[in-house]
């Protein structure tokens, strides 16, 4: 699972989802979109078309969907959401992909203590963020961190893996800038999706 705001989804969440899929041979892929994240602003877009988004940008690639966030009210905890996961699918192991900018504010997270009981943390390393520096967050990599996906597979939950992935320096912030401004977004997040904003007057000043 990848979970974010996809407001909107680019190439940079598109790529990282598949390079972890294919480096770590995961069995499924989901992106997990948001309703209300708890730590940032509320979206720009709405549910419905941040969904639409998605729908567009994973068709012809092994990513798939999970809207559960979404059919919710009020914020949506990623905690929360794997709980659900784990007892839909008790015997899985359970991997929450999120790059390295998240995993350097994880402390904040609600209950983030809890989510290595239910999944293995998967992080995806960006552009311009280094290794975490928070002493609570390097002890626990001292602890749990592998760099083996048998590892992963042979446990339910608990370990943290930091993924190398060709590096896309792209994110929602700059594309929604680069709307405002009246600048194309093309190759930054498909075409479908780039057709999808125009047609709809998304992130228009
Ligand atoms: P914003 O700019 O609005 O903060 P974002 O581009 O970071 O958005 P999110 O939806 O918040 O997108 O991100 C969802 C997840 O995808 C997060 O774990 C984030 O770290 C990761 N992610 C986003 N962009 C990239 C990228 N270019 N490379 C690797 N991981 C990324």
């Amino acid at each position: 699972m990848l979970g974010g705001t996809f407001d909107p989804v680019h190439c940079g969440h598109l790529r990282a989802a598949i390079e972890v899929y294919e480096a770590l041979s995961l069995d499924e892929i989901y992106l997990l979109p948001a309703r209300l994240p708890n730590l940032r602003e509320s979206p720009s877009a709405s549910a419905e078309h941040r969904l639409a988004m998605l729908r567009l940008a994973v068709s012809d690639s092994p990513l798939q969907i999970d809207a559960r966030e979404l059919a919710g009210t009020g914020v949506s905890y990623s905690i929360d959401t794997l709980h659900a996961l784990r007892r839909e699918r008790p015997r899985d192991s359970l991997c929450f992909i999120l790059g390295q900018d998240a995993l350097n504010g994880l402390t904040r997270w609600h209950r983030w203590q809890e989510l290595l009981d239910v999944a293995h943390l998967i992080v995806a390393t960006r552009p311009g963020f280094s290794a975490p520096e928070a002493p609570e967050l390097v002890t626990l990599l001292t602890r749990v961190q592998t760099s083996s996906a048998q590892t992963l597979r042979a446990a339910l939950a608990g370990r943290i893996l930091l993924q190398p992935i060709p590096l896309l320096p792209i994110s929602a912030t700059d594309l929604r800038a680069r709307i405002r401004a009246g600048r194309s977004v093309a190759h930054l997040t498909p075409p479908g999706v780039v057709e999808y904003i125009a047609q709809h007057r998304l992130y228009q000043p």
